[in-house]
């Protein structure tokens, strides 16, 4: 039979370098990272406890902050009716659902998630799965081969391309919402490949800025591509009802594909979704890897959800308020002087500072002044263009929001010709 080689001894009870996980590259980006950080005396602001919330605000270092890194865009997960969902379908069928579906069964919570999914789209079925970012990778790694294209707009989301790399399919990345792009291109390649895949965002977490849906739909169809939209920002956020880019644009729901949204933002639980026609859900329920050989989605985790979109449903004023507070943002930071860049101020706007040293100051001297927002900086996002990212919810209320943009547009101010690296310099 065949050897296996024996693993190198450990020298001087050290472990050798392949087994020194220390050595792998990140931790020298680490390391840098804190080094700059300890220059310009400011702490990490990732991984920060959130010790308590309660809707808008939220208590860390023992302080209590204004929240907007939170995804609760519709401040769903403090209603009543959500949390009692969780707390009756821990109580019938416990936390796990024990089984891959296909082999362990279905449950009635999978169902009902699923049919209140496809019906707020407007779309034959739908299937949940247990991350967002898997269902992205498994679906978009199931459905394309070697033999096909996959074009994705410059911003996509990393899951979005870690699914087309696994597909094993050419992939092209096309400039920010260009349609036309993409038309010119198909027009030159199309004949080489079998099936071809474009996927945009509904709403671009980056920058808070749409696709022109209907332009895409009219490309894609004259070419015979597939057409996927990622809703993770989206439903819950756009369309009066929140029924998200379709329903903001008018655009029939059934012309797009491959419908995909996670479970983790407006509908306050954990897992991912696609919605579209029978078929191609019963193609990811029998070939998706990351649907058939892994767990279905918890009762605690199902309920919540379907009870999340039948109060989005229910509700429409929370979407009308987040509408509201994100557009009030948006204004009053232009007015501020702020670099706001190309955001339509929905859920999501920027605030761009610059280099991704300043980003980081101007995040840390906020978050002391009470506003918790994050710095996203290269290579999130290109170098000059860090930027603090600022999540608006349906909870927020005008004077936290006016509060957050005077004191960014105060600390924004005060680093106006400030040289971080003076010290450095002596
Ligand atoms: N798609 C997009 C556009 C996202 O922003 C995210 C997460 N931020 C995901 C997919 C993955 O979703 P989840 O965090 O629920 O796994």
């Amino acid at each position: 039979g065949a050897r296996v080689a024996a693993p190198p001894k450990p020298v001087g009870g050290k472990p050798t370098k392949a087994f020194d996980f220390s050595t792998l590259p990140i931790f020298e980006q680490m390391r840098f990272q804190e080094a700059v950080g300890q220059t310009l005396g400011i702490g990490t602001p990732f991984f920060r406890e959130i010790e308590d919330r309660a809707g808008a605000l939220c208590v860390i270092d023992g302080e209590e902050r204004i929240n907007f890194a939170s995804y609760d865009y519709l401040g769903l997960g403090g209603h009543p009716d959500v949390r009692r969902a969780a707390v009756k379908a821990a109580e019938k069928w416990g936390v796990s659902a024990n089984a891959s579906r296909l082999v362990g069964g279905e449950r009635p919570y999978h169902g009902e998630l699923e049919r209140a999914l496809a019906e707020a789209y407007g779309v034959e079925a739908a299937v949940a799965m247990v991350s967002g970012h898997a269902t992205n990778v498994t679906t978009i790694g199931a459905m394309l081969g070697p033999k096909d294209l996959i074009l994705m707009d410059q911003l996509i989301h990393n899951s979005i391309s870690e699914g087309a790399r696994l597909s094993g399919a050419a992939r092209l990345t096309f400039p920010h919402n260009d349609f036309e792009w993409v038309d010119e291109t198909l027009s030159r390649v199309r004949g080489r490949y079998e099936r071809v895949l474009v996927v945009v965002e509904g709403l671009y977490s980056m920058d808070g800025d749409l696709p022109d849906l209907a332009r895409f739909v009219e490309v894609k169809a004259r070419h015979d591509a597939w057409l996927m939209v990622d809703e993770a920002h989206a439903f819950g956020v756009l369309g009066e009802t929140g029924r998200g880019i379709a329903e903001l644009q008018g655009v029939d729901p059934k012309t797009i594909e491959i419908w995909m949204g996670t479970l983790s933002k407006t509908l306050v639980s954990c897992g991912g979704y696609i919605c579209g026609s029978e078929a191609l859900i019963a193609y990811l329920k029998h070939k998706a890897p990351g649907f058939v050989f892994s767990v279905g989605i918890p009762a605690p985790v199902a309920a919540t959800a379907t009870a999340a979109v039948k109060a989005m449903l229910a509700e429409p004023e929370r979407v009308a308020r987040l509408r509201a507070n994100g557009l009030r943002f948006r204004d009053r930071a232009k007015a501020a002087g702020l670099d706001i860049g190309l955001t339509e101020g929905y859920a999501v706007t920027p605030v761009i500072i610059g280099d991704s040293p300043r980003a980081v100051v101007a995040a840390d001297r906020i978050f002391q002044r009470g506003v918790n927002a994050l710095p996203i900086i290269f290579p999130a996002v290109p170098e000059q263009q860090a930027r603090i990212r600022f999540f608006l919810t349906a909870d927020h209320t005008e004077e936290q929001i006016d509060r957050a943009v005077d004191v960014t547009a105060e600390v924004v101010r005060e680093l106006e010709d400030v040289d971080l690296f003076a010290s450095l310099r002596g």
